[in-house]
């Protein structure tokens, strides 16, 4: 029996980088104050998909990605 790690790809479309930012978010419109998305994203989308959702004024939290790599 062994965890399988699953490697996070980045959520932005089209892109298959290891993802090493988690982005929680919600829209206010469609999810109660206890509902939390979450994203995931590379170095360099993190700040694109930061920002494609601040600019609809939802809240967004930009969190480092917890890696549970186990190193044998
Ligand atoms: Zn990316």
């Amino acid at each position: 029996m062994s965890d399988t790690v699953e490697t996070a790809i980045c959520s932005r479309a089209g892109c298959r980088a290891v993802a090493t930012w988690r982005i929680e978010w919600r829209n206010p419109r469609i999810h109660s104050a206890d509902r939390r998305k979450v994203w995931v994203a590379c170095d360099e989308h993190r700040d694109y998909l930061h920002d494609f959702l601040a600019t609809r004024d939802f809240p967004v939290q930009v969190a480092p990605l917890q890696t549970t790599i186990e190193t044998s």
